[in-house]
């Protein structure tokens, strides 16, 4: 039976949920203003193997993962402007064009991690009415006032009637001395009340009419409005990154005991971060490597490319509580370890079955599924999995035989925990990966045949080459020492 951890007992219960046979599951999606980088892909690949490993359980899932485009304001950003509107203002862009553009983008790395889509993905933009009613009830409540036109959360109050700091285990004295100085702090009675509305100042260019002014949500809002309008006013998991845990997660637990009387969420899932070369992922460390540039291998510290499944499967050989830390050394492993599992699988697939076994098979199906049992122990399915490759690799080499029962079970089970669960594409992976290696080639070598009509003053065999890629969508750019390209 499955057994997760709940950040909110800090301990593994047995997972019951709410209504037999399904499962409601909520997890904070991306901000759309720039490109996913590694720290998004781990909450998509942990939660994505969740929502894979219930589904092979038998359990209907909706899983809820928002797209934050509105309100989201963050210590560092520039005077509270939120960051959607300050890049649509800079680049004279729609907004929503910049919400879209870097959602398309996101959904493509998604793909490419072989993420399966949630069930529903719902924007913060289109959810502006049922935030407004649920800081309204706040507000009925008693929990939340007004100053100059904008909500805020009543801590104190609320802490007088609900445990404040429960998942993060703070408690106020702690929230007081970590709260930075922020926009708005003197419009607040303490500095840990945090913004339910926001009136919007003269640069902001998104903003709602609302009964208290014209402005936008606070943003741990959109989770609570969002969660409980899909799920429920309870619901089974919610899931995020551990950075979430305070105050965004801390903050919507707030919100649901203000606004309904009680906590809307049964169990808490948090996955552990990513460092880099053993520190934080930051602006300060400048070592933000997008996914796009891993797939690319166009970054200064990555020595090579990284396919998107060497990605998945880096994350996946740490357990999802484990912080992971990225090495270009970690990667080539990860990469190794990938192509050592892809062989023996596609060794599998081509096996013949003899009358009896010689290699022991063991209950290969039981220790997969009491791994992912224990809290989604991945890291032990796949050396489970390692396990196994020896006994293939040892038919394959002819040094034993196989029976056709146990053959069978093998495929079945690499079928359902390393392609199904793991979410692993050990059948065609490596050869899209050749495939993208062939077509790199390709246009590498059209552009050097460019640079030797360039040298030959072959100008109309250049421009032919440039225009023509230019229009199929690549960026072609001169350097120094020849070009760079990308599409
Ligand atoms: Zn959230």
């Amino acid at each position: 039976m499955l057994q997760i951890y709940n950040t909110l007992s800090r301990q593994k219960e047995y997972f019951r949920p709410l209504h037999e046979g399904h499962v409601g599951m909520y997890v904070c999606g991306p901000t759309v203003y720039g490109d996913a980088h590694l720290g998004h892909a781990r909450p998509a690949i942990t939660f994505d193997l969740l929502y894979r490993y219930l589904q092979h359980l038998g359990y209907k899932v909706r899983y809820v993962r928002n797209i934050t485009d509105v309100g989201h304001l963050e210590h560092d950003a520039d005077e509270g402007e939120d960051k959607i509107a300050k890049k649509a203002r800079l680049e004279q862009l729609e907004p929503m064009e910049v919400v879209q553009y870097f959602t398309n983008r996101y959904h493509r790395d998604m793909e490419l991690l072989n993420v399966l889509p949630p069930s529903i993905e719902p924007h913060a933009s289109g959810h502006i009415i049922e935030q407004i009613a649920f800081v309204q009830k706040i507000m009925d409540k008693g929990y939340a006032y007004v100053s100059n036109g904008s909500v805020y959360m009543d801590v104190e109050k609320y802490a007088k009637d609900y445990p404040y700091g429960k998942l993060s285990g703070r408690n106020l004295e702690d929230i007081v001395t970590e709260t930075r100085e922020l926009d708005g702090q003197q419009e607040k009675k303490h500095s840990y009340d945090f913004a339910l509305w926001k009136k919007a100042s003269p640069e902001h260019i998104m903003h709602w009419p609302s009964p208290w002014s014209e402005g936008f949500p606070g943003w741990h809002m959109e989770c609570s409005a969002m969660g409980t309008k899909y799920l429920g006013a309870e619901f089974d998991i919610h899931g995020g990154g551990m950075d979430l845990m305070f105050p965004h997660h801390e903050a919507e637990i707030a919100q649901s005991c203000a606004a309904l009387g009680h906590d809307s969420v049964h169990y808490w899932m948090h996955n552990n971060m990513i460092t880099i070369a053993g520190k934080k992922m930051g602006k300060s460390y400048n070592n933000f490597i997008t996914l796009e540039q891993f797939f690319a291998g166009n970054h200064e510290l990555l020595e090579q490319p990284f396919s998107p499944m060497t990605i998945r499967f880096f994350i996946l050989q740490a357990h999802y509580r484990s912080t992971v830390d990225f090495s270009n050394d970690a990667l080539v492993a990860a990469e190794k370890g990938l192509g050592r599992l892809t062989e023996a699988y596609q060794r599998l697939m081509k096996l013949q079955a003899s009358a009896t076994s010689t290699v022991e098979i063991g209950n290969l199906r039981e220790r997969c599924q009491e791994a992912m049992d224990d809290d989604l122990n991945s890291p032990i399915v796949i050396s489970h999995l390692f396990d196994s490759a020896r006994a293939i690799n040892t038919v394959f080499d002819g040094k034993g035989t196989i029976s056709e029962a146990d053959l069978n079970e093998l495929r079945a089970v690499w079928k359902t925990y390393a392609m199904d669960i793991l979410g692993l594409q050990l059948d065609g992976a490596q050869d899209a990966g050749a495939g993208m290696d062939a077509y790199k080639g390709v246009v590498d070598m059209l552009l050097n045949m460019r640079l030797e009509a360039k040298r030959n003053k072959d100008w109309a065999t250049s421009d032919k080459i440039r225009n023509e890629l230019t229009a199929l969508g690549f960026t072609i750019k001169d350097t120094k020492d020849g070009f760079e390209w990308s599409l």
